[in-house]
C-alpha cells in the first residue's frame, strides 16, 4: 500500500486530495491541529465512503511547526508522498497576524523538508509544496508563468515566497524531490466564507432565500484567475508522478473581475447584484493585488494537466450548493 502524508488535511484542498488518494488505494495519514473539531469529524466521516478495500485513512494530531513532532511522524510513517498544505492561508488575516503567518507557513515547510531529508534515500520520498499565485502580487505583466519574478504584496505572500525558495534550496542542495505548485485561486462549495467567492455565493443564496438583504465587500477593484479545487489537487498529484521535481503554475489562463463574479452568482438566483452589494472600507486590505492570471502551458505540456471546469460552471456549482444549504447552515461571517 502506498503511504501518503497530507498536512493541513481538513482544509478544502486536503478534503479533495484525501478523496483522490484513497480512490487510488493509498494509505493516507492526514494531519490537523484540531482533529477532533467539526472539520476533522466531517473529513473522517466522508473518508469512510471514499475508502476502497485496499486503502486506509487516519487523521492525526500534528502541530506542523514543531520540528520534533513532524520528524517523529515522518520517520515512523515513512511516506512515499508528502503534501504540505498546512499554513495560515488567508491573505487578509496575514496583515493582522504577520508573525504568526510567517512562522506557520515557513516553519511547517522547513520542518517537513528537514524530515524528508532525513528519510533513507532508497525510500524515494517526494514532496509537494503548496505555493501560491499571491507570490506574483504586483506583477507587471499577464498571464504569469513560472519564469516571472515574484513581487509579494502581503505577509502571506512573503511567507510563501520564503517557503518556495526553501524548497528550491533543499532540492538543489540536498537532492530532496520537492515540487512547488504555484496554484492560482481555486474554489469549491467547501471554500470557507472568508474567501470572496464563497462569501458571494453564500450571500446570493441567502438573499434569494430571504435571510439577508445586503452583501458587504472590501473592494470591487480586483480580480482573480479562479479554478475548481478538485481539478487543482489532481495537478498536485501529477507533479509527484512526474520524473523530476519542478515548479508549475496551475491556473485557467482566464481572469475575472469581482463584478463578473457577482454577476454570475446573483444571476444564478435571478437577482441583480447592484441592488444588494455595499462597499465597506473596513473590509479592504492595506495592500491589494488587483490582477492574478496564470498560464498553465508548462503543466499542460509536462504533466498533461488542464482545467476541466469553467468559471461559469464553478460559480453555478457553488451557488447551487449554497441554495441547498440555505436553511441548514448558519452563516459564518468573515473578511
Ligand atoms: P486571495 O486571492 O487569497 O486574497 O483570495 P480572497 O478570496 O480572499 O480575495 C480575492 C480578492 O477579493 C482580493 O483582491 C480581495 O481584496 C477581494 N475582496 C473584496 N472584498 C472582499 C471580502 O469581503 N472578503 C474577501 N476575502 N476578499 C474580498
Amino acid at each position: 500500500m502506498r503511504r501518503s502524508l497530507i498536512t493541513g488535511a481538513t482544509g478544502q484542498d486536503g478534503w479533495y486530495l484525501t478523496e483522490l488518494l484513497l480512490g487510488r488505494g493509498d494509505h493516507v495519514v492526514g494531519t490537523s491541529r484540531r482533529p477532533d473539531g467539526t472539520a476533522g469529524r466531517e473529513l473522517c466521516q466522508a473518508a469512510k465512503s471514499w475508502t476502497q478495500p485496499n486503502s486506509k485513512f487516519e487523521l492525526a494530531l500534528l502541530e506542523p511547526t514543531d520540528t520534533q513532532q513532524v520528524d517523529r511522524l515522518v520517520q515512523e510513517f515513512q511516506p512515499l508522498e508528502i503534501y504540505n498544505l498546512a499554513s495560515q492561508s488567508h491573505v487578509g488575516q496575514s496583515f493582522a497576524a504577520p508573525l504568526d503567518t510567517l512562522q506557520a507557513t515557513v516553519g511547517s515547510t522547513l520542518a517537513l523538508l528537514e524530515a524528508a531529508r532525513r528519510l533513507p534515500a532508497k525510500l524515494g520520498v517526494r514532496m509537494y509544496q503548496a505555493s501560491s499565485s499571491e507570490m506574483f502580487g504586483a506583477a507587471a505583466t499577464y498571464p504569469q508563468t513560472e519564469k516571472m519574478q515574484f513581487h509579494p504584496r502581503s505577509p502571506y505572500a512573503c511567507a510563501k515566497v520564503c517557503a518556495f525558495h526553501l524548497c528550491v534550496l533543499y532540492r538543489e542542495t540536498y537532492g530532496v524531490f520537492v515540487s512547488n505548485g504555484i496554484l492560482f485561486n481555486h474554489e469549491s462549495p467547501r471554500r470557507p466564507v472568508t474567501y470572496v467567492t464563497r462569501k458571494v455565493t453564500q450571500a446570493a443564496a441567502r438573499i434569494a432565500g430571504g435571510l439577508e438583504d445586503e452583501l458587504r465587500l472590501g473592494t470591487l477593484n480586483a480580480g482573480r484567475d479562479w479554478g475548481f479545487a478538485k481539478d487543482y489537487v489532481d495537478a498536485m498529484w501529477r507533479m509527484l508522478q512526474y520524473d523530476r521535481p519542478d515548479d508549475f503554475v496551475i491556473a485557467t489562463n482566464e481572469w475575472r473581475r469581482i463584478d463578473e463574479l457577482l454577476e454570475a452568482a446573483f444571476s444564478r438566483v435571478n437577482l441583480c447584484w447592484q441592488d444588494y452589494v455595499r462597499i465597506d472600507p473596513a473590509l479592504s486590505r492595506p495592500a491589494e493585488v488587483t490582477r492574478l492570471q496564470g498560464n498553465y502551458a508548462k503543466a499542460e505540456q509536462l504533466l498533461g494537466w488542464r482545467p476541466t471546469t469553467t468559471f461559469a460552471e464553478l460559480v453555478n456549482m457553488m451557488v447551487d450548493a449554497d441554495v441547498r444549504n440555505v436553511h441548514d447552515v448558519s452563516p459564518v461571517r468573515g473578511p
